[in-house]
């Protein structure tokens, strides 16, 4: 007898490159080449470029800020619209940090709580 199957459709992620993430990857190298084209200025022509230098490092700033900024809106945007979106948004958020439950201290290690000494028990799965 041979063997038969049906085609069933299946939901997967699929993966590609974010351009949020992009974009941040493009600010980050744009502040390392303003930061090492304002020391070079400075290097090459001494102390008289100093204007010419920081103004360099300055612009670059500002270009990492603007680009990060653009970054963030298409996060809030895909966030918005309930989209997967890659990087975090900037700010304060909620997160969770696992912490003793004698004294209720933040945990920094899975074998004792740093505050009162308690040995942890390990979770059962
Ligand atoms: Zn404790």
């Amino acid at each position: 007898m041979e063997l038969t199957a049906h085609s069933i459709p299946k939901r997967r992620q699929a993966k590609s490159l974010a351009l949020e993430s992009l974009i941040g990857a493009v600010a980050m190298v744009s502040v390392l080449i303003g930061v090492v084209a304002a020391v070079a200025v400075l290097i090459f022509f001494g102390f008289p470029a100093i204007v010419t230098s920081l103004s360099i490092l300055v612009g670059s700033l500002l270009n990492w800020l603007f680009l990060q900024s653009l970054a963030e809106i298409i996060r809030l945007l895909k966030k918005i619209a309930k989209l997967d979106y890659a990087g975090v948004i900037s700010g304060s958020h909620m997160e969770m940090v696992p912490t003793c439950s004698h004294c209720d201290a933040t945990l920094r290690n899975d074998v004792y709580c740093d505050q009162c000494g308690a040995r942890l028990i390990p979770p059962s799965v």
